[in-house]
């Protein structure tokens, strides 16, 4: 019995193939064999990183340098070395945006930093934060961006959108506007993911996000980024992420490190303790910037060491070693509890 004309029958087989291939990374290419990241699919629960189940957890983890500047660390060994042996549950991409070599103007570069890493997360097992690394607002390249990767990766839980770093000269309702932009263009390919958003003044102006935040479908599975460098943002920065976390904000620290806010100059352990004590009590994720070997303190490698790794304690520097104790001994502080949330 004839159902559907012979043309009708050709039209409906080739859409269902064609949607078929183009659910996994688009037409002709292979889906990526993944492995399932440790706490599945995370979302925000009353203001609270949660896992599949609905369990609260923090993720802890290391950021890549400015991939425009140091891309050398971004490769399959370098990464699998970070995650089996430092023990990243997350690494960040550090897509960076703005300066010359950078996305807005050499893209393909752009791309083949970041899918190298986002393979190697799906791969073997971790979360891939990707951090559009900028200073400044570009909605239409953003939106272009973020649609492009949404559509492509939005279906594995490994992937994390980062969608502004650190705002320096935008108000909050500048980043407001932006954001829920954003947010809705991710949402059209991808209903479920983490979406990172950034707060004013390099991430530090997060009792200003406190008062007004993002409300409505695109305040769904949202945490607002706060970064801080031990040695120049101590308590009065805390002070405002306790007002936030008062609030009930969902909180996520993607960068942070020891020493000054230029990265450079002496590391402050004592503020870093303080730092790592208080995100523990309260359950946030932290992200320690940053691979590269740039002659800074922040920087963790030396120049002597590969670009694929394994790395041994003669190529690290004192963060780099700091930062590795730290996250293979789960990234629990030594002293216990004291500020529970
Ligand atoms: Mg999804």
């Amino acid at each position: 019995m004839k159902i559907f004309p012979r043309d009708t029958t050709i039209c409906f087989l080739s859409f269902f193939l064609l949607s078929f291939f183009y659910s996994f990374e688009g037409f002709g290419q292979s889906p990526l064999k993944s492995r399932p990241p440790r706490y599945g699919a995370l979302s925000v629960t009353d203001g609270q990183l949660t896992d599949s189940r609905g369990k609260p957890v923090a993720l802890h983890g290391v950021s890549l340098g400015w991939h425009n500047w140091w891309p050398r660390f971004y490769n399959t060994d370098a990464l699998k070395h970070l995650h089996k042996s430092w023990k990243c549950h997350v690494i960040r991409a550090a897509i960076g945006i703005e300066p010359q070599g950078a996305l807005l103007t050499h893209r393909a570069k752009a791309d083949s930093c970041l899918n190298t890493v986002i393979a190697s997360a799906i791969q073997n097992g971790y979360y891939v934060i990707v951090d559009w690394h900028s200073h400044q607002r570009h909605l239409e390249e953003a939106r272009e961006f973020f649609s492009e990767i949404s559509r492509q990766y939005g279906h594995y839980p490994h992937i994390i959108y980062e969608i502004f770093n650190e705002p320096t000269d935008d108000s909050w309702s500048e980043v407001k506007s932006y954001a829920e932009e954003i947010i809705r263009t991710i949402r059209t390919h991808d209903p479920d993911n983490l979406i990172l958003v950034g707060s004013p003044h390099w991430d530090q102006d997060i009792h200003l996000v406190a008062d007004d935040p993002i409300t409505g479908p695109e305040a769904e599975n949202i945490l607002y980024t706060v970064h801080f460098y031990a040695a120049t943002h101590g308590e009065f920065l805390r002070e405002r992420v306790r007002y936030a976390l008062g609030k009930s904000l969902p909180l996520f620290v993607s960068e942070c490190a020891g020493m000054e806010a230029s990265g450079d100059g002496p590391i402050n352990y004592e503020e870093w303790n303080a730092w790592e004590q208080f995100m523990y009590d309260h359950q946030l994720s932290w992200v320690v910037w940053s691979i590269a070997d740039k002659d800074e303190t922040c920087s963790m490698l030396t120049p002597s060491a590969s670009s694929e790794g394994p790395w041994d304690e003669s190529v690290l520097k004192p963060w780099g070693k700091f930062v590795k104790t730290r996250l293979q001994q789960g990234g629990k502080p030594v002293l216990r509890s004291k500020e529970g949330r």
